[in-house]
């Protein structure tokens, strides 16, 4: 904004008047923070700004408005001095800073940023802009006890209207919390702040700053994010469980951020604020799969894109990756496959997105994992609308009289929520037999269905397990597993995922060997009732299944697979849907007889399929429905 410089003769001028007349005052103001005045006067300006400061604060000089005006409008030129001028000149800005302090506090304190004229509602602002500056050039000024109250006082703001960026402040709370990390741990004991509160009151203000008032006011956003970013790289216990625990947070900050890009012109605290949040993101989005979704309607791979192709913009292109790699995972998940698939149309639907050049100027290691993402939300898309039409049915098998039906015709024991039964009759016949394990799982069971939300869905990984089947028997062979012992690992945290297999038996015989699972009671119980159809009955379609998510480990079902299923069918080895590897590093393809290849290959072979068209039409959703 630098403004051609003023003359010589005019620059004195207006320095002599701005002494004693408010409206030069306030044009001196704007001269400095506009860099119009030359640099060598900059120092008398100072010395104008301050000796208004010099007033003494009584209540005769805060009851007249027009003194209140000039010591604004001083504090504001103050401020546009910057870091810049006053790196040069320490030792001016701590001779002025006993009464700008004091100053600020009574203006502050007296609520003159209520009255309704120009520079007393920049108040806020022109304390703001001080405290900046002292963030960067004399962090001791702000290094006690009676500033750090201050600047919690001026952060809550005007409890009348504590929403609006006029009333509140966040700088002054980052200079005091800049000093050192250990200020940061003990903010909410120091400041008595609910940490609750804390949390909801910096993201309300950053949606509010974005969407509530005529003007964007992106000096507030950058301050927010920052705030936020700084708590969460300090681990302030407290404030991070809130975070966590919130439903909101990451929504509202995707909102945010997805609307700040859409702004044609896009400034420096533009891009601080992306920084910051999307850092605030990336901490937070592998903790919890039922964020996700709303993460990912509020825009979160729209901010994701800009960031990874945006590098010497916010530099945060390591995040980026680990951003991606954590969807990846969690592409096992039916509301978060939905939620991307919604996103993505959106994004494709949209005619500015310009997602070739995205693509281009991407890091490569970004981009392949951006592209696998794309083809596992695809597959995995599809593999959800099919099992939505009947793919892999579930199945169980009533554990007292022993009739294999639909899973919906059975119910859970009330104890374990493992076994099943037709009947209440079938339930209480099988009571002698069952109640010891059952009393021992029960205890378990608590902590197993209250993960729930995080559970890859039985049927997805069962889907799975069926595509894979071939190559699984063939690495249970290699290793010498007999096959009515054999035990599914599935690892949804390895990408694209990971098989391994294991003898059942072990888990019986030295309770849960600890080098394949965790020991629990529901894992043996669980195997002991596997084990019962698959080598007492013979049931081949019976199997042991363990998953790990990015959420969970060593999860353990019971599965039914696909009654067709042949140990030696052949595999499809040019496949466009995913491969997947084993323990041993040995790569598996899915069989040629399977619903999902039939689809993706269909879908694949359809002429003119570019980025736009796949994710604007979504032909490989219509194809799944079809069937
Ligand atoms: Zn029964
Ligand atoms: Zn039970």
């Amino acid at each position: 904004m630098a403004q051609q410089k003023m003359s010589q003769r005019d620059a004195v001028k207006l320095l002599n008047d701005a002494r004693t007349r408010e409206v030069h005052l306030s044009d001196l103001t704007l001269r400095v923070s506009s860099r119009a005045l030359p640099d060598k006067y900059l120092t008398a300006a100072f010395d104008v700004f301050h000796s208004h400061l010099r007033i003494p604060v009584d209540h005769e000089s805060l009851d007249n408005i027009r003194t209140c005006r000039v010591i604004v409008y001083s504090i504001l030129g103050l401020g546009s001095l910057r870091d810049t001028y006053f790196s040069q000149h320490i030792q001016q800005l701590r001779q002025c800073w006993p009464d700008l302090v004091n100053w600020s506090k009574a203006l502050f304190r007296g609520r003159k940023y209520r009255e309704d004229c120009k520079p007393l509602r920049s108040l806020y602002f022109a304390i703001n802009r001080v405290f900046d500056t002292v963030a960067v050039v004399d962090l001791d000024l702000v290094d006690n006890d009676d500033i750090f109250h201050f600047a919690v006082e001026l952060w809550k703001g005007d409890e009348e209207d504590a929403l609006s960026p006029e009333r509140y402040a966040t700088g002054p709370l980052i200079a005091c919390l800049s000093k050192n990390p250990a200020q940061v741990n003990s903010f909410c004991e120091r400041s008595a702040y609910d940490p609750y509160l804390f949390v909801e009151t910096i993201l309300a203000r950053f949606h509010a700053a974005i969407f509530t008032f005529s003007t964007r006011r992106t000096d507030s956003t950058s301050d927010l994010a920052d705030l936020l970013r700084r708590i969460v790289a300090c681990s302030v216990e407290p404030i991070l469980q809130v975070i966590l625990n919130s439903k909101t947070a990451l929504p509202i900050l995707s909102r945010g951020l997805n609307s700040l890009l859409d702004d044609a012109h896009q400034t420096g605290e533009h891009n601080f604020t992306v920084r910051c949040a999307f850092e605030v993101i990336a901490t937070f989005i592998g903790t919890k799969a039922s964020i996700l979704p709303a993460t990912l309607r509020a825009g979160l791979l729209r901010v994701l894109l800009a960031v990874a192709a945006n590098r010497e913009r916010y530099y945060q292109g390591e995040l980026a990756i680990a951003v991606i790699q954590e969807l990846q995972t969690s592409l096992v998940i039916k509301s978060v496959v939905s939620a991307a698939v919604t996103s993505m149309n959106k994004l494709a639907s949209n005619a500015d997105f310009d997602m070739i050049w995205m693509l281009h100027s991407m890091d490569p290691e970004f981009r392949s994992d951006w592209l696998r993402f794309e083809t596992l939300l695809i597959e995995n898309h599809v593999v959800f609308e099919l099992i939505g039409h009947g793919y892999t049915e579930e199945r169980g098998t009533c554990a007292s009289c022993r009739k294999k039906c639909g899973r919906k015709e059975l119910r859970k024991c009330a104890g374990c929520e493992i076994n099943f039964y037709c009947s209440a009759a079938c339930a209480r016949d099988d009571w002698l037999r069952h109640r010891v394990d059952c009393k021992a799982a029960g205890k378990e069971t608590e902590r197993y269905s209250r993960a729930a939300h995080s559970r890859t869905s039985r049927r997805f990984a069962t889907s799975q397990v069926n595509r894979f089947w071939p190559g699984i028997v063939a690495l249970a062979r290699r290793r010498k597993i007999p096959i009515e012992y054999l035990g599914v690992h599935l690892y949804h945290t390895a990408i694209p995922f990971k098989f391994d297999v294991f003898d059942c038996r072990k888990i019986l015989i030295d309770e849960a060997s600890p080098e394949i699972l965790r020991k629990s009671s529901i894992l043996a119980l669980l195997t002991k009732e596997t084990l019962r159809a698959r080598v007492e009955e013979k049931d081949k379609s019976c199997i042991m299944l363990v998953i790990d998510t990015m959420w969970l480990s060593d999860v353990p079902y019971r599965v039914y697979l696909d009654e067709y299923l042949d140990d030696d069918a052949e595999m499809a080895c040019s496949t466009r849907s995913t491969f997947c590897v084993t323990g041993d590093s040995a790569i598996l393809y899915p069989m040629t007889r399977d619903s999902v290849e039939e689809v993706l290959s269909e879908f694949y072979a359809l002429p003119n399929l570019d980025w736009r068209t796949i994710w604007r039409d979504k032909a490989f959703e219509c194809l799944a429905r079809r069937r």
